[in-house]
């Protein structure tokens, strides 16, 4: 008997879920609210130029992704970035440094003699807890969840550590600040770092792999799940539409903070902790030049608040082959969670202007050459690591009673960016085999 399974969500997680599913032999269909797939990884074309709707760029260390990238026969469109080379903003300026390993730090000349004594220590933190520090299992962290980032970067390694080595990456990477991040979650991801790898794209958009996957899917569009109930014997889905459909189970991949809503049959445990998951909001502007004037040759900037600017960071699109037409620049930029909060429900054309005013504060040249801004809101960008969060998330992930029947998938299940997206919608499907007995899933990080 072929059992049917829905998916709830068509992005990255229910998309890869589903996929997975398909090939094992289940009947799947995708439900997907927006007009089309992709969710929070899609690209579109404004002019000659291709704007990636959400992820930027993928790397070379997402194990998981590369598998499927090379399963799909997408292996020759993923292109390395032209540079991947970051810089901090500090006291107007782009520095560049390299804090990887201690005689890098001994060398760096940006730092205070303070920072450059106390920062090995970080070292000291990686080496010590390396067992615990697992980017394709945060949960692990969980007994190093028990500080925020900003509390405990600023405790053992002062405030220009905190300033300019915490906070503008994190800002800039996750769009959050070291408040609302655990310090488990900094250290898996410093450790994660470490290991190396090397930043890429999609040729055309990085919307290039979900669109692949749902041109192999039954993906119905324009379809809102409104609730989800399940029995002993099945699980309905009701449709915004007012229509029930019916199945064997159901993968939720929505943003984590609509599950309990949607969800009317969780486990306390499970609403415990859906309750529990927040998410980053923000709002990223793409600044396209009519020269290349404005490229400052670096792909990643990070600011911290001290600098003044009202963004966490800016990233040039110029490095990534396919973006942008020859003879111009785009770069894209992260306004800080407050500064969107303002201005979240303003017109573009103010959030544009807001967006330039910001820019003219760093030393970028050829601004006045602008000819396109275009601004894309985000009220739910990246779940939230804080602290407690990482502790909650092992708490579910060991919960005795669980939804049978439905399965969950999501980026906040494994960490903000597509590859833990790719990895929950994996060990979704692996538990949907699990429970109905059919050959396991096999995923490459475990
Ligand atoms: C601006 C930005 C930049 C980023 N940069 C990077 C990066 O450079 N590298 C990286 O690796 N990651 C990056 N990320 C993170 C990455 O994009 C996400 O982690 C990943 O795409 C999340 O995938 P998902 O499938 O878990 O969620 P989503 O993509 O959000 O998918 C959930 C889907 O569910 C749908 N949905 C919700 N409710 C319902 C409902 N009731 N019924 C039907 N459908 C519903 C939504 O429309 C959506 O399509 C970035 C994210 C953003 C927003």
């Amino acid at each position: 008997m072929t059992r049917k399974i829905i998916v709830v969500g068509g992005g990255i997680a229910g998309l890869t879920a589903a996929y997975t599913l398909q090939k094992d032999g289940f009947d799947v269909e995708v439900l997907e609210r927006n007009d089309e797939p992709g969710g929070r990884m899609r690209s579109e074309r404004h002019g000659d130029f291709v704007v990636d709707r959400g992820a930027q760029f993928i790397a070379s260390s997402y194990r998981n992704m590369r598998a499927l990238v090379d399963e799909l026969g997408l292996k020759a469109q993923v292109r390395r970035l032209k540079t991947g080379r970051g810089a901090t903003l500090r006291n107007g300026r782009f520095v560049r440094s390299n804090y990887a390993g201690l005689k890098a730090i001994l060398r760096a000349r940006d730092l205070s003699w303070g920072s450059r004594v106390r920062l090995p220590g970080i070292l000291f933190e990686l080496r010590r807890n390396k067992r615990l520090l697992d980017f394709y299992a945060i949960e692990k962290a969980a007994p190093l969840d028990d500080a925020t980032a900003h509390d405990w970067a600023l405790r053992r390694y002062g405030r220009e550590v905190l300033n300019y080595i915490i906070e503008p990456p994190f800002a800039s990477t996750f769009t959050v600040l070291p408040e609302n991040l655990s310090r488990a979650f900094v250290l898996a991801t410093i450790d994660y770092m470490f290991g190396g790898f090397r930043l890429s794209a999609f040729q055309g958009g990085n919307g290039l792999l979900t669109r692949t996957l749902a041109s192999k899917l039954r993906v119905r569009t324009s379809v809102e799940a409104s609730g989800i109930t399940h029995t002993a014997d099945d699980v309905s889905v009701r449709l915004g539409t007012g229509e029930t459909l019916t199945a064997d189970a159901v993968v939720v991949a929505t943003p984590g903070n609509h599950v309990a809503r949607l969800c009317e049959t969780l486990t306390a445990e499970e609403r415990r902790f859906f309750d529990s998951v927040r998410y980053a909001s923000s709002i990223i502007c793409f600044v396209m030049t009519s020269d290349t004037e404005a490229d400052p040759g670096i792909y990643g900037l990070g600011i911290g608040r001290t600098e003044g600017v009202r963004l966490y960071g800016m990233a040039m699109e110029n490095p990534k082959e396919g973006a942008v037409p020859a003879g111009k620049t785009m770069f894209n930029c992260a306004l800080s969670e407050a500064y969107a909060a303002e201005l979240m429900h303003k017109s573009d054309d103010e959030v544009a202007a807001a967006t330039l005013e910001e820019l003219s504060k760093l030393p970028l040249r050829g601004l006045d050459k602008t000819e396109r801004v275009v601004v894309h809101r985000w009220p739910e960008l990246v779940p939230q690591f804080y602290h407690g969060y990482i502790r909650s998330l092992a708490a579910f992930k060991d919960r005795r009673e669980r939804s049978d029947r439905i399965f969950f998938a999501g980026d906040y299940l494994v960490g903000p960016y597509t590859e833990a997206a790719v990895t929950s919608g994996l060990r979704a499907a692996g538990d949907v085999c699990g429970r109905f007995g059919t050959q396991p899933v096999t995923i490459a990080d475990e």
